[in-house]
């Protein structure tokens, strides 16, 4: 199927992200085949695809690239407020981790649809995720029609069972199929896995040629624990064990020194920034502004559902680019259109994905979305960038499409039933109490 986008304004994300022109969007075979902004094509494309042609009529409203999560668990949306205002530690020994003990691949994946179709009734085209029994997520995923980069995670004393499930998902998803879905490789943190399992678990990368996804920095007490083991930042602990000599996505890095910045820069380490998750847990304030002087690329995470607790992308850019202005005390920090750039281009700079994916170009990859400009809220459409950047909400996204398909049209999701995904989930989450 084809697909036109008519009338609408196209916010491409090229360049600096600054640009926006009214264009006719032509899409074909999964990929942006027409961006037409004076008409001239618009007839023959049309033309081309006959029958099989959908025209989405965007008058009044903007086109986008796909909003892109760097990091998230995306199947704790069954422990969406399980417990909450605890510091870390607490909140993962006594609830998080005992209520994880208790699940079954059946759980994870209906916890994973019931992400998903939040994030892609919000505009989330992609998302990176770390989760035990990521087959489960994958098959989630599949189904559902969202792109991801699944990472099976590992800690100290589970590297069998991870070795299994990370060949599986190589075998299942690496490198095969329309690439839907990526496999990256999780060192859970520094504080949980010794350099013996980092160790070992580079063997896959260097075998498969898998990039990593881990937590790093995240917590004060992370930084005093790692500090009292091995007399080390958490970025060079990971760094001297040659974890960045593969592609490396570190999620929060809320604690880094000037030193461990320039480690990442050198070593094309990128950072996921999950303002939310960092405040709720009172983890601090990553440095972005700092990090993107210095060259680093940044994109934005919302992290699990049970430490956000939603997956609400447009949250974590108007809190996070709040925030930044904040703590830096320049309100020029982090200003509208960079903020959507790391929501989208930059995102997929982080994820080594920058020449295919998170811009509306031709030739690359349709995670398209349209958003309605026609709220109160968004009213009189002054500045696009700003209202997108600091006004928008998840309920203005009305049309989403990934590789080429439409996964939500007039704000309903065309892939699943949503409330038999809610109650599916109500079902596991009765069922895990008896457990
Ligand atoms: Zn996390």
């Amino acid at each position: 199927m084809e697909i036109l986008i008519e009338n609408g304004t196209v916010v491409p994300m090229t360049g600096d992200g600054r640009e926006t022109f009214r264009a006719a969007v032509g899409i074909r075979g999964g990929r942006i085949a027409m961006v037409d902004r004076d008409g001239s094509r618009t007839g023959a494309f049309r033309a081309e695809a006959g029958d099989r042609l959908r025209v989405i009529d965007a008058e009044g409203k903007a086109v986008m690239p796909g909003l892109i999560n760097l990091h998230n668990h995306v199947a704790m949306a069954l422990m969406r407020s399980v417990a909450d205002d605890m510091p870390l530690m607490p909140w993962l020994q006594e609830k998080i981790w005992p209520y994880e003990a208790k699940l079954n691949g059946d759980d994870i994946y209906w916890g994973a649809k019931l992400g998903i179709a939040e994030m892609l009734m919000g505009g989330t085209t992609t998302f990176a995720d770390m989760y035990a029994r990521s087959q489960r997520v994958g098959e989630a995923v599949e189904e559902l029609g969202i792109r991801a980069v699944l990472a099976p995670p590992f800690i100290d004393g589970r590297m069998e069972a991870f070795e299994r499930e990370a060949v599986e998902m190589i075998g299942r998803y690496h490198g095969s199929g329309d690439g839907r879905i990526g496999v990256r490789i999780a060192p859970h943190a520094p504080y949980t896995c010794s350099p013996e399992s980092i160790a070992r678990a580079l063997r896959l990368c260097e075998r498969y040629g898998v990039g990593v996804h881990v937590h790093v920095a995240e917590t004060q007490d992370e930084i005093a624990t790692v500090r009292e083991r091995y007399g080390k930042t958490p970025v060079e602990y990971l760094d001297d064990l040659g974890v960045f000599r593969y592609p490396t996505l570190a999620a929060h890095c809320v604690h880094l020194t000037g030193g461990d910045m320039e480690i990442m820069l050198q070593r094309g380490v990128t950072v996921a920034y999950n303002p939310q998750s960092n405040m709720k847990l009172a983890s601090g304030v990553a440095p972005v502004a700092e990090m993107l002087r210095r060259g680093l690329a940044v994109g934005f995470g919302t992290d699990g559902p049970s430490s956000n607790n939603d997956l609400d992308m447009w949250e974590e850019l108007r809190t996070g680019s709040l925030l930044q202005k904040v703590t830096t005390g320049d309100p020029t920090a982090l200003p509208a259109h960079e903020t959507l750039r790391m929501a989208t281009a930059g995102g997929a700079d982080a994820l080594g994905m920058g020449d295919r994916l998170g811009r509306v170009a031709e030739g690359m990859l349709a995670d398209l979305i349209v958003v309605d400009l026609r709220k109160p809220h968004l009213c009189p459409n002054n500045d696009l960038l700003s209202d997108l950047a600091y006004c928008g909400k998840a309920s203005d996204v009305e049309t989403v499409i990934v590789d080429g398909r439409i996964a939500v049209e007039g704000r309903k999701l065309c892939t699943a039933d949503y409330a038999a995904v809610c109650r599916g989930v109500k079902e596991r989450v009765a069922e895990i109490a008896r457990r």
